[in-house]
This record gives C-alpha cells, sequence and structure tokens, in this order.
C-alpha cells in the first residue's frame, strides 16, 4: 500500500522551510500532498490560484508531489483523499504546543490518521509565513526566503 501524505497548511507564502519539509518528507513518504486550507473568514496575502502555480513550479523535479486546495476539516480532507499520514514541521516549543493539540484533535475525527512531525532544518527556522508577509508588505525583498521568484 502506498504511503500517502497529507502535509497542510495556509502557505500564506509557501517558503524554503515548507520545501525543505516536503523534500525530507519524500524519503518517508510515497506521495505527498501539499494542501492549502481555504479560510472563508481570512483573507490571504498572497492569491490562492498564483500559490498553488508556484507550488507546482517549485517541485516540477518531483512527480510524487501534488497541491490541492481545501475547504474543510483537514482530517476529513485526508481520509478523502487516502492519505493516512499529516506531515507537518516543528520550529520551537509554540508550535509543539500548537501542533500537540491539533494533532489530537484530528486522530478524533480520523482515528487512523498519524501526524509525523519533521524538525526544522536549522538555517530555515527563523522563516515564517508571517514575517515573510510584513516585509513585503513595506517593501522588502523576500526572494531570498522564497523556492520562486514572486515575479518573473
Ligand atoms: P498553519 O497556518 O497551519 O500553521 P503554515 O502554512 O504556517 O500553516 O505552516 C504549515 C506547516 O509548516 C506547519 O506545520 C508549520 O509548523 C511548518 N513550518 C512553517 N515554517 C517552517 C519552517 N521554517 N521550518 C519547518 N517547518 C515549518
Amino acid at each position: 500500500m502506498s504511503r500517502i501524505a497529507l502535509f497542510p497548511g495556509s502557505f500564506d507564502p509557501f517558503t524554503k522551510g515548507h520545501e525543505d519539509i516536503v523534500r525530507r518528507g519524500l524519503h518517508l513518504f510515497d506521495e505527498i500532498i501539499v494542501g492549502i486550507g481555504r479560510n472563508a473568514s481570512k483573507q490571504r496575502y498572497f492569491p490562492l490560484e498564483q500559490m498553488i502555480g508556484w507550488i507546482e513550479q517549485t517541485f516540477q523535479d518531483a512527480p510524487q508531489v501534488r497541491v490541492v486546495a481545501y475547504d474543510d476539516l483537514t482530517a476529513n480532507v485526508a481520509r478523502q483523499l487516502g492519505a493516512r499520514f499529516l506531515l507537518r514541521g516543528l520550529r520551537n516549543t509554540t508550535d509543539f504546543e500548537y501542533e500537540n493539540g491539533i494533532s489530537q484533535v484530528n486522530r478524533f475525527v480520523y482515528e487512523e490518521v498519524e501526524t509525523v512531525f519533521l524538525i526544522t532544518s536549522p538555517h530555515l527556522a527563523p522563516i515564517s509565513s508571517s514575517i515573510i508577509r510584513d516585509l513585503h508588505r513595506y517593501g522588502q525583498p523576500v526572494d531570498s526566503f522564497l523556492p520562486y521568484k514572486l515575479k518573473e
């Protein structure tokens, strides 16, 4: 049976930290589905369709990676996609506190799902989507934090 993992997140934007988690995850899973959670009550900073295109471009070399957008409970989406694993990254204890709760709730919704955590690579630990949004908003170049170019 192939090992399929869903890597859920907002990815607003998808960063080199996220790319690292996916590429390392490819040693563990046969297929990784990057799942962009849509949140009706939260306006995105980087448009969804553009982000899907940039993530697809990032993994042009890796046919085992695909991208979906969803508007549902993550655990339900994993079940629908046949993904028995959720992939998440951990940077620090704040991430841990949050992830600890949601991984338990995800197993409440879909008992067979297991969350697999990869610890951040140290050189990527300071990268967060929210910091990148702040830098970009005030005109600071952010391309060095992203695995694609914002403008072609
Ligand atoms: P969410 O909105 O669900 O927190 P994000 O898009 O911010 O989603 O992040 C998705 C996942 O990637 C989370 O598990 C987060 O901890 C992880 N992540 C984010 N940045 C990094 C990084 N620099 N290194 C490792 N993991 C990261």
